[in-house]
């Protein structure tokens, strides 16, 4: 049996891929169902009722669960589905024209559900931009997203958003273990935020050093979950 010493929870986004249910089955098969973190993966909507896994995450929700809402997923059905976790204000999605008020509607719509958002910020700064800048943008958009909102019952990730699908976060200077960190402590202190996790980037060599940071409680990769080695060792990596 593994040992469960300082467990972290690592959340893979598959994005939108693959791009057929065979591939999604297959991927998903290949992740190690028991490692050592707690680890979620999210594979396109379409596919979260095929794929097989102990723990999976949405990308995306509507903020109501049933009625004439065109093409929109409700997060009482991925309940149902046995979905835990669901990302909430990915950059990608705010570059789409998802908004701060759609955003906490989503939010609060989750938890009414009992399914844990993981609320995504830093979408807006930049690499020129020194840690108080960079936390005068997170708190706006924590304020917004956490209005009437039980800030403990929420995981928050943290992702510069140039870092992300950069290929590697060490790039800027910004985007170190230790700026993660910091923000990290922010949100915790100034919000009551009990997790954050850290996205930008994150593969199986740079994960160590953002997972033995004390504040940053795991990862949100992207384009390292879709490669089964590279992800197999980051959630079973020892920190
Ligand atoms: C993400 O999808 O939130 C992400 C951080 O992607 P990547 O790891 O590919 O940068």
């Amino acid at each position: 049996m593994k040992l469960k010493h300082n467990q972290k929870l690592i959340i893979g986004n598959w994005k939108l891929n693959p791009l057929t249910l065979k591939e999604a089955v297959r991927l998903a098969s290949k992740i190690d169902p028991q490692p050592l973190h707690e680890t979620v993966i999210c594979p396109p909507t379409l596919f979260l009722s095929s794929v097989k896994y102990p723990r999976l995450g949405a990308q995306d929700c509507f903020w109501l669960n049933k009625g004439a809402y065109t093409g929109q997923t409700s997060p009482l059905a991925l309940k149902k589905l046995g979905v835990k976790y669901c990302l909430v204000g990915h950059s990608e999605n705010r570059t789409a024209g998802e908004s701060e008020e759609m955003i906490q509607k989503k939010v609060s719509a989750l938890l009414s559900v009992k399914i844990t958002p993981v609320l995504c910020v830093g979408f807006g700064t930049t690499v020129e931009e020194d840690d108080l800048e960079v936390t005068d943008i997170i708190k706006s958009q924590l304020t917004s997203a956490l209005a009437g909102i039980d800030a403990s019952k929420i995981v928050v990730a943290y992702e510069p958003v140039w870092a992300i699908s950069s290929g590697d976060p060490y790039h800027h200077k910004m985007a170190t273990p230790d700026h993660a960190e910091k923000i990290a402590m922010f949100i915790k202190t100034k919000f009551g935020v009990k997790k954050v996790l850290y996205g930008g980037s994150a593969n199986s060599t740079n994960a160590l050093e953002f997972l033995e940071q004390p504040d940053i409680d795991g990862l949100l990769p992207g384009g390292a979950s879709l490669l089964p080695k590279d992800f197999n060792q980051i959630i079973n990596m020892s920190c």
